[in-house]
């Protein structure tokens, strides 16, 4: 039956729900030489949206389907498609869970140049992500928030496509992509799904155009498996705030949380919108209703202590949260303008690999992490610098790869004699 279904996918013919079920329910099975060889025939053929959606629901049946019935309330989950300093979960879910709309989330690692939730999590010292169902649950029902490591029985089936696709070169494949990010959140559980599409040098999808398509098949696939699911597409053409590093993440998505008028306005606006966003699709009050509260549960604590709530249920120490505790950075190395002009571009991707050398990030799975390592921004697209002017400085623990990272640093930064035009932080929305 397997060749059968590939030649079928060959001839870019329609698979069956039942060919589609057969093939994920037999991954164990069946070779994994014709598994990829499956893979490839989607990639360069497509799926319909029927062929995706089912095969969305064959991988989020393969292993465990989160019941989160017995929370009160209705369920919310956000998801970014990845990119370099995006520190909006520890912002958005706090104000969600204080405006009473639980959310517990599983969420990943980071690889390559994009970072991980989990990781940045876990540099709060004590913080444990690894929860029984019955302890994310528990810490979502009392609190209202929960980040958590998926479990190995999330979706499994992704797994083992994952590991074919990224050794066989079918990552690029919209419907593979959407399958894989859908299945895991539709055995999340979650009633509401908004994501955000991520597009720019930073990002998966380097167009609007693409990321509109990625965004219009998961809404699809979301909306068709009964969760009401919206999209938003944002720019990731420059890091997202200033920090770049799992510590210093968290200590820029705390500083938002406690008020700080230092704030960068792109991690301000764009963790404000999604919140309202999601407001917005579990209540249906107009918009810039739902942006005043998003803000109001900054202004009056809410949200900073839902976080730090979290933190403690999940064994860390709530005082990096509310208090004045901070990690402290070894190595210290400025990145330095050599001429005058404006911020023309950044490679984006280039700023994640160069925090990536520094320990930041790994570059296979099984790398080691350094929590304190990363890259504080002191610019923004389109702002005009001096010749000697800092634009960035370097963080590390480790020493070895810090020479590497300022090269990086440097060629990833572009001085230009014109003033860029500067592109909007969120394109458009889809499903809302
Ligand atoms: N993230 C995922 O979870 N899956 C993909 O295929 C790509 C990004």
């Amino acid at each position: 039956m397997m060749y059968d279904i590939l030649n079928k996918k060959k001839q870019a013919k329609e698979l069956t729900t039942h060919e589609i079920n057969a093939v994920i329910q037999s991954l164990d099975k069946v070779p994994d030489y014709q598994i990829s060889a499956l893979l490839m025939a989607i990639c360069i053929n497509g799926m319909t949206p029927r062929e995706t959606a089912d095969l969305t629901m064959a991988m989020a049946n393969s292993g465990e389907m989160l019941d989160l019935s017995s929370i009160k309330g209705k369920t919310l989950d956000k998801h970014s498609t990845g990119g370099v300093g995006d520190k909006t979960t520890f912002i958005v879910a706090p104000i969600m869970a204080a405006l009473g709309f639980p959310m517990g989330k599983m969420s990943g690692r980071g690889l390559g140049h994009t970072g991980g939730t989990i990781d940045k999590l876990e540099s709060i010292p004590g913080f444990n992500t690894n929860l029984s169902t019955h302890d994310f649950i528990n810490i979502t029902k009392k609190h209202g928030l929960c980040i958590s490591a998926q479990t190995g029985n999330l979706a499994p089936a992704d797994k083992k496509i994952y590991a074919l696709r990224d050794t066989t070169a079918t990552v690029d494949s919209i419907p593979l992509i959407a399958a894989s990010i859908m299945s895991k959140k539709l055995a999340a559980g979650a009633e509401y799904i908004l994501l955000d599409v991520k597009t720019g040098s930073g990002a998966f999808m380097q167009n609007v155009s693409d990321a509109r398509e990625l965004a219009k098949a998961m809404v699809d696939i979301g909306n068709s498996c009964g969760r009401k699911t919206a999209a938003i597409i944002t720019d990731m053409s420059a890091p997202l705030g200033n920090t770049i590093g799992n510590s210093l993440e968290i200590e820029e998505a705390i500083k938002l949380l406690k008020g700080d008028k230092n704030i960068p306005d792109d991690l301000w606006e764009i963790s404000i919108s999604l919140s309202a966003h999601l407001l917005h699709m579990a209540e249906g009050i107009p918009l810039t209703e739902c942006h005043t509260k998003a803000e109001e549960v900054i202004k009056n604590g809410k949200a900073l202590k839902k976080f730090a709530d979290m933190v403690e249920a999940q064994g860390g120490d709530r005082n990096y949260i509310e208090g004045e505790k901070t990690i402290p950075y070894k190595s210290v190395v400025p990145i330095i303008s050599s001429c005058n002009g404006y911020v023309g571009a950044i490679d984006t991707a280039g700023v994640g690999l160069a925090a990536m050398k520094l320990g930041a990030g790994r570059q296979k799975m099984t790398d080691t992490i350094c929590y304190e390592s990363g890259i504080v921004m002191s610019v923004k697209l389109g702002d005009y610098v001096e010749k000697g002017q800092t634009m960035a400085t370097l963080y590390s623990n480790l020493h070895n790869n810090v020479d590497d990272a300022e090269v990086k640093m440097l060629n990833s930064i572009t001085i230009n004699k014109i003033k860029p035009s500067i592109p909007p932080l969120i394109y458009e929305t889809i499903g809302l």
